[in-house]
């Protein structure tokens, strides 16, 4: 997949203090792509102004900042910690990105250039555990497209492989893992690798990479002795949902290496789905699927929606069922 190359990038000129800030500021400019002074990432005027029609151009800016807030939040999930790491937002136009929910048509890629600030957040937390916690760094972004612009993936690996008592673990669509490979991690990394059907990959989560590569980029990553898992994330439950996520789990059967396919495990994550999603699909990608099944959906707090219990449960059932069948040492670490 092509690198995410911005057409205009926003920065808050405090990034230019930083090592990593000047050295990008300078890369853009050397490359001639424009570059505009903001007061601060949260507030940019001129894009908030901007009609919602506008979204698949602002996913084209790049927002370089300050991150304020770093408090660690505690979790049960997948990790012990969510991190506010180095990103927020991202370049992809997934249909259903919870972002927009929160950032509405504002949900481009911001780079947070204090990335030693967030490390000694988490240092200073892991000093203080008795056994090994487990820290999220990707539940904003998606770090492996962040990292082709930045390398703070890479970076944080390398942090994390010296750490005691932390391990860290992100969630990717993306597939650009060669830079990773040959890192010393010392086994404290995981990287989950979200999966769908092509044809949901390709309608819906446009921008991202294709299924082969991600599967390709389980394998390396696998090969290249990380903990690797899956997440079938979001599930979308379309008219013929059964036929595609079958010929999905045949796929990963098929084409993961037969080692992983024994060491891995699943995640199970239904789509959500928000009001917000829908007003900026409907209005900026017109021609787009349509994913918001009113009939088999049901409200879950304000704006958003989930597939409703009875729907949840046995899909639920199917996938447990289908993944023993083909998968039966990988085992399910939740269903949500
Ligand atoms: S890859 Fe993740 S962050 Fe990016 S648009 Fe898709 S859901 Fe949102």
């Amino acid at each position: 997949m092509p690198q995410f190359a911005p057409v205009r990038v926003y920065y808050e000129k405090s990034i230019l203090t930083y090592f990593q800030g000047r050295a990008l500021f300078d890369q853009f400019q050397d490359q001639g792509i424009p570059l505009i002074e903001i007061e601060d990432h949260n507030r940019i005027p001129e894009l908030r102004e901007l009609p919602d029609i506008e979204f698949p151009k602002m996913k084209r800016y790049l927002v370089l900042g300050i991150r304020k807030s770093l408090r660690l939040l505690p979790n049960n999930r997948s990790a012990d910690f969510i991190v506010p790491f180095t990103s927020s937002g991202c370049s992809a136009m997934c249909l259903y990105c919870y972002l927009v929910c929160t950032f509405f048509k504002n949900s481009y890629l911001r780079i947070f250039i204090n990335r030693q600030e967030m490390m000694n957040q988490i240092k200073r937390n892991a000093s203080k555990q008795t056994r090994t916690k487990i820290y999220e760094i990707g539940s904003n972004s998606d770090l492996v497209l962040e990292n082709q612009i930045t390398g703070n993936l890479k970076w944080a690996i390398e942090e994390f492989s010296r750490l005691e008592n932390a391990r860290c673990t992100f969630a990717t669509k993306f597939a650009n893992v060669d830079d990773l490979l040959d890192i010393d991690h010392r086994g404290k990394t995981q990287i989950r690798i979200s999966v769908n059907p092509p044809d949901l990959i390709r309608k819906v989560e446009i921008g991202t990479a294709n299924l082969t590569a991600r599967i390709g980029a389980a394998n390396k990553m696998f090969h290249a002795g990380y903990r690797v898992g899956l997440n079938l994330a979001p599930i979308i439950l379309t008219d013929d949902w059964q036929q595609q996520y079958l010929e999905l789990l045949e796929e990963l059967s098929s084409k993961l290496d037969d080692r992983l396919q024994q060491n891995t495990f699943f995640e199970l994550i239904f789509m959500t789905y928000g009001l917000a999603n829908d007003t900026i699909n409907c209005i900026s990608l017109p021609k787009a699927a349509n994913i918001f099944d009113k009939g088999k959906m049901q409200p879950k707090g304000r704006g958003k929606y989930c597939y409703k219990s009875e729907i949840h449960s046995n899909a639920a059932f199917f996938f447990q069922q289908e993944l023993a069948r083909r998968f039966p040492k990988a085992k399910i670490s939740y269903i949500v």
